[in-house]
């Protein structure tokens, strides 16, 4: 009996966030190690399931970095990166596309089903989601005068038109999205999935943007989690050579996200089962807050 009103107990602990968040929109980065496990698929696509059910509205962006690169080298092409970035020429382009709106984008969705929610697998060429513009890598040169490197056909968001989501929002069907966009002349690009996922919160006011990802969260110097970081800490941390590489595009897209009008932006570990769960209902959280 003790057992089973502990229990009540535990549930009754998240109803002053399930009456704070109903009918919130929460956007949520998939990628990193939580897209790599089985365990760690199903947990993820349960705590989605549970979000809607109780009246969270959830939009999905993933990456599929390793799937491209994995599928690259089979059909004998060798990935290369840029300053983080995939050089992306056409054949490149088409297998992103391939990978990432047909294989990974379908399991996704098939997995969410699976747990009975209704997710809707869309790029961002669906009802002209994401507009891009080809994006231009700047390198430092001797002559003083930027070097301007061109990587291909990777794109950065110019704009969201977020009709479609809302539109399967109020269907309660689950967007889940892949971060594919188009160019002015109709080029399809590829962009970076932390900064798709920003930019659609920001376009949908969203309560919580939250970056699953493969560390614990921003760690510092002596690698201990940082809680909180602010954008004066930020632009520290990345000049004194804390937060590097793939961390880049996250903090950037936190900074974005809130400046854009999210509330709240949270970098949390996807190695942890129920991450979403965790960070959201508990006090403590999890991860890193990004605050403005
Ligand atoms: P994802 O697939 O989640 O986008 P990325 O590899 O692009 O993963 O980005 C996460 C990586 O960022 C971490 O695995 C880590 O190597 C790197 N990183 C750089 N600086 C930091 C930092 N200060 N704290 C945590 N991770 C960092
Ligand atoms: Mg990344």
């Amino acid at each position: 009996m003790k057992d089973i009103i502990m229990k009540a107990e535990i549930l009754i602990e998240a109803l002053p966030y399930i009456r704070n968040f109903y009918g919130k929109t929460f956007v949520i980065k998939y990628g990193g190690a939580a897209q790599v496990k089985d365990e760690l698929k199903e947990t993820f696509a349960k705590d989605i399931v549970m979000l809607n059910f109780i009246g969270i509205k959830t939009t999905i962006v993933h990456g599929g970095g390793p799937k491209i690169s994995a599928v690259m080298e089979k059909m004998g092409k060798k990935p290369k990166f840029i300053q983080g970035q995939r050089v992306t020429d056409e054949e490149t382009m088409d297998i992103v596309e391939m990978v990432l709106g047909g294989l990974v984008n379908k399991e996704i969705v098939s997995l969410i089903n699976s747990h009975g929610g209704k997710a809707v697998g869309l790029s961002g060429k669906d009802g002209g989601l994401i507009k891009a513009k080809k994006k231009l890598i700047k390198k430092p040169a001797e002559t003083g005068v930027d070097e301007i490197i061109d990587i291909g056909l990777v794109g950065e968001v110019t704009h969201i038109d977020p009709h479609i989501i809302t539109n399967l929002e109020k269907d309660g069907f689950i967007p889940v999205i892949s971060p594919v966009g188009v160019g002015p002349k109709g080029e399809t690009l590829n962009i970076n999935a932390d900064y798709v996922a920003a930019s659609i919160a920001s376009a949908l006011k969203a309560e919580k943007l939250i970056l699953l990802t493969d560390v614990p969260g921003i760690m510092d110097k002596k690698d201990k989690i940082i809680s909180t970081l602010t954008k004066k800490q930020i632009k520290k941390s990345i000049e004194d050579g804390t937060i590097t590489g793939g961390m880049l595009p996250k903090v950037q897209a936190c900074i974005k996200a809130i400046e854009g009008g999210v509330r709240k932006t949270h970098i949390i570990d996807g190695r942890v089962p129920h991450c979403l769960l965790l960070e959201i209902f508990t006090k403590e959280g999890i991860g890193t807050e990004i605050q403005a």
